[in-house]
């Protein structure tokens, strides 16, 4: 089988988190009873007018800078010609020739190291707005479709990159750092459900030949909702256009592009209508909307309004808290108020590396359990400081660590009133040389294992330690009796 890569780019919509719509006041609210939220602007009532959302441009901007995109100083509105039942106009605003913001990039990086750091870079991203829902209801052999025209007019943000990915993996991985930096700058909610991230990807293979390379056609993938959907759509596609390829040798610009769905279930995509070439839109520019201007000074306002992006964010864990690659992913990976719960628990206790391991391993595994926010959490960013401050001090056995969470999560109370709720006390270490003692008289055979080098023989007297007394450690009481048997 000869070499092959997968060249795939994608096409992010964003749906903007603006209260009102691009170019008109109707609420952008999702789930409301169908065609309530429209007006004569947004279905293009003959003589209505549209006035721009600053709102949606500014959170346009701010992504556009924190995807290291170039903003023009002036940039304009176009009309998008086409005709779909869901599109009352006729047209869409969008923007063509002049987007607002262009060439940057977006870096992506794998803890597993399965494949190698890079800049995925951005060609463009735009503004546009949103189009009508068609709703076909086929149950019951009836056959209706139903038009909702909501979501018309709703800001979306199409950030569009170069062909710079070359497997499904690092599509993936591109659209979850992309999401995490919209989440975390407060622009989308990113909800793929609702349908507020939707992705297209163009895929193609360099297949590698004697006379040079040969490039397959361009594949357009639709319908996929969620990112392993992306994942798997593209892995399937790339296998696919090997097979077509081996079949008939078609070569880009043989075939139009086409445009594939991808079916969830069975695991293909399946063919659709073919792509109209930009040239069938008829673009020109919209006569009813001035063109927009970017100051340095509104540029520079967007930048600072950024606060700390994820990148940064890893960095900083790793190099202030000793956080591996891994852990730093896992705590960015959650979100800005883990990190916020993470931060504010390690000021008290004191240790990056500690905390870490609670938040995610015991804290993110309840949240998980229990569908619940870190807002909701029973045991506060302070508790949970004290609770890992006083295991790290010895002043809690560590084996006892995790009965004293569960019983602070339960009851909601600190860590001192947990542990004198289950009895626990720090022993006199004179009383646990003591117990050891006695332990070590009773077990002359294990003393002599421990001198013939088995010093694993030991932990059969932890068990019996701990039946004396239940707050004995059993890291110190294994210290303890080693220390004796070696004076012995
Ligand atoms: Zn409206």
């Amino acid at each position: 089988m000869p070499d092959y890569t997968t060249i795939i780019g994608l096409e992010v919509h964003v749906q903007l988190a603006t209260k009102s719509k691009l170019f008109c006041r109707c609420s952008t609210q999702f789930g409301a009873e169908p065609n309530t939220q429209t007006c004569p602007v947004c279905i293009g009532m003959p003589g209505s007018l549209p006035v721009m959302n600053r709102e949606a441009l500014n959170l346009a901007l701010k992504t556009a800078v924190a995807l290291n995109c170039t903003i023009p100083p002036m940039t304009k509105w176009d009309r998008k010609q086409y005709y779909y039942p869901d599109l009352p106009k006729g047209y869409q605003i969008s923007q063509y020739d002049m987007p607002m913001s262009e060439h940057g990039f977006l870096e992506i990086a794998d803890s597993k190291d399965r494949f190698e750091t890079k800049q995925v870079r951005i060609l463009r991203a735009h503004l546009e707005e949103d189009a009508g829902k068609s709703v076909h209801d086929e149950v019951a052999g009836r056959a209706d479709s139903m038009i909702d025209l909501n979501r018309t007019g709703t800001p979306l943000l199409e950030i569009v990159s170069e062909p710079d990915m070359r497997s499904g993996l690092e599509a993936r991985a591109y659209l979850d750092e992309l999401k995490l930096l919209l989440t975390y700058i407060g622009v989308s909610d990113c909800n793929m459900q609702e349908g507020s991230l939707r992705v297209d990807a163009n895929v193609n293979l360099h297949i590698a030949a004697s006379d040079g390379k040969i490039a397959t056609p361009i594949v357009e993938i639709k319908n996929m909702n969620s990112f392993r959907a992306v994942e798997r759509a593209i892995d399937y596609e790339a296998r696919r256009q090997y097979d077509v390829w081996q079949e008939t040798g078609a070569k880009i610009g043989d075939v139009p592009k086409q445009t594939r769905g991808w079916d969830d279930n069975a695991g293909v995509t399946r063919g659709q209508r073919s792509k109209e070439e930009s040239s069938d839109y008829r673009y020109f520019p919209d006569p009813d909307l001035v063109p927009v201007k970017f100051s340095e000074a509104e540029v520079q306002t967007a930048r600072e309004s950024l606060g700390e992006l994820p990148a940064a964010l890893r960095s900083r864990l790793q190099a202030e808290h000793a956080l591996s690659v891994y852990d730093s992913e896992v705590l960015v990976n959650q979100g800005v108020d883990v990190v916020a719960y993470y931060l504010a628990a390690v000021e008290v206790a004191g240790d990056g590396k500690a905390v870490c391991n609670w938040v995610s391993q015991d804290v993110l595994r309840v949240l998980k359990e229990s569908e619940a926010n870190i807002a909701d959490f029973g045991i506060s960013a302070k508790s949970l400081g004290e609770f890992v401050g006083k295991l790290k001090a010895g002043d809690l056995p560590s084996a006892r660590g995790r009965e004293v969470f569960d019983v602070m999560l339960e009851e909601g109370i600190d860590v001192d009133q947990a542990m004198q709720k289950l009895g626990i006390e720090e022993i006199d270490e004179s009383e646990l040389v003591g117990i050891c003692q006695s332990l070590l008289e009773k077990n002359p055979k294990i003393v002599e294992d421990v001198k013939g080098g088995k010093q694993q023989a030991v932990g059969a007297l932890i068990g019996q330690a701990k039946k004396q007394n239940p707050n004995a450690d059993p890291g110190r009481v294994r210290q303890i009796c080693l220390d004796l048997i070696a004076q012995m």
